[in-house]
């Protein structure tokens, strides 16, 4: 039994216990994760790990000799599957029970798998792991058409290494433009165009019907008209499913994720959970309640957790960021864009380097940067304080977001 027990060893996960610590919090902890890793970092599994240019250990979230240190419990390559919040004890994969005072629940999601046929041949990969990428790494070398499925983030950010390494790369779309979920049109067409640009055919309105193999191996996507793209790879990049059963069979509220309140507490005594798999009421998601799937969140959300459990009296409020890498456009995200209602472009996307402004109202609630950090940094204050600037001067380009923000 410890004091508190941590499941899922990802990105919540090790910054809950890392926080904990640095609280001075001297009980026991143990960090039970799924993967046989000490945690990592997952965003360059899409982008320089993917690409070979990064290895393992410069991803690793601290060094191994970290844990033992703070005398933190590394128990890994084990599946919790049940929790019994009356006994506060959850049980493993191996038939354990292990008892907790505080559970932390940080266990992200699954990634979404397709249904079609086929949608388990080899060649078939989805990326959330380092096992996963590690997986179409050693494949690559036998690939030179490959077809990604999915326009989100880590679709576009799998074609672009792809098309780096001088794969012929299809990415297909099921909506009318990549990013349609987290980004307005503008973003939207620019980022299709510079994908074009370097070779990747991006396919909208696409509907996959089937993928097709022969000796257990994948040769092609059908396409609803009938169409086949012969291919000796398929990433997979459709979104996630929260990994939150045991604790919803536990009876926590929740569905699409397990339902937090401002600290981050589930509906069971003595329980949490954070990161990509904590829905919750975030104040910049215009009253919506959601998950948000980035590091950002994770981490402020693991902080807040850890000042509670010492005694703090906090509320996760912290701003959204996010960043994406892919080619030479570095686009860092602040706010979400979630019900706005008016666009600013500020600068030229034909110079690569511009800014996209959100609003709502008036105030301004988001910003996409591309190869923008200026405006990225200053624009932060804009955000948070939800700021009403008219959008003939945010457009301005020469005139910086600071002097607009003071
Ligand atoms: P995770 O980091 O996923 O950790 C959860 C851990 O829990 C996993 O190791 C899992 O195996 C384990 N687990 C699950 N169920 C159980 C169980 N029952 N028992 C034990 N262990 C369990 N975010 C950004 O901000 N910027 C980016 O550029 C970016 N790029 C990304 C690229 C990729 C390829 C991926 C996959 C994600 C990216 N993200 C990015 C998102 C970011 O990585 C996640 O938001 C973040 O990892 C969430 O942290 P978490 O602790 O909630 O979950």
């Amino acid at each position: 039994s410890y004091d508190v027990v941590i499941v899922g060893a990802g990105h919540g996960g090790a910054q809950a216990a890392i926080s904990l610590r640095q609280n001075k919090f001297e009980g026991t902890i143990a960090m039970i994760g799924e993967e046989p890793e000490l945690p990592y970092e997952r965003p360059p599994l899409s982008k320089d790990y993917l690409a070979g240019e990064k290895s393992f250990e410069r991803i690793l979230i601290r060094p191994p000799a970290f844990w033992d240190e703070r005398h933190i419990a590394m128990l890994l390559d084990r599946r919790v599957t049940a929790v019994d919040p009356a006994a506060h004890s959850l049980t493993t994969e191996d038939g354990a029970t292990i008892g907790y005072g505080t559970l932390i629940w940080a266990t992200g999601g699954a990634p979404r798998r397709l249904s079609c046929t086929g949608h388990d041949f080899a060649g078939v990969h989805t990326v959330r792991t380092r096992a996963d990428a590690d997986r179409m790494m050693a494949e690559l070398d036998g690939v030179t058409r490959a077809v990604v499925i999915g326009g989100g983030y880590i679709g576009l950010e799998a074609a672009a290494v792809l098309a780096k390494f001088g794969k012929q790369v299809v990415l297909l779309e099921a909506l009318d433009r990549v990013l349609a979920r987290v980004a307005g049109e503008a973003l939207s067409r620019f980022y299709e165009a510079q994908h074009r640009a370097h070779g990747v055919e991006v396919r909208l309105g696409a509907k996959v019907d089937s993928i097709e193999g022969a000796d257990g191996k994948v040769t092609g996507v059908r396409l609803h008209d009938g169409e086949v793209l012969a291919c000796q790879m398929v990433i997979v990049g459709i979104g996630i499913i929260p990994a939150v059963e045991p604790l919803i069979a536990a009876g926590a509220e929740g569905g699409n994720g397990v339902a937090v309140d401002g600290q981050c507490r589930t509906s069971l005594p003595d329980i949490f959970a954070i990161g990509d798999c904590a829905l919750h009421g975030n104040g910049f998601a215009d009253g919506a309640t959601i998950r948000v799937e980035s590091v950002q969140n994770a981490n402020d959300q693991a902080t807040v957790v850890a000042k509670t459990i010492t005694g703090g009296d906090v509320t996760y409020d912290a701003v959204p960021w996010f960043w994406s890498n892919q080619y030479d456009l570095r686009l860092q995200t602040v706010g979400l864009s979630i019900g706005y209602d008016a666009v600013v472009e500020r600068g030229d996307p034909a110079t690569r380097s511009f800014s996209i402004l959100y609003l709502k109202h008036g105030r301004v609630i988001a910003l996409d940067c591309v190869n923008a950090t200026k405006d990225y940094v200053q624009g932060r204050a804009l955000v948070s304080g939800g700021a009403r600037i008219d959008p003939a001067r945010l457009a301005d380009a020469s005139v910086s977001l600071k002097e607009l923000a003071a």
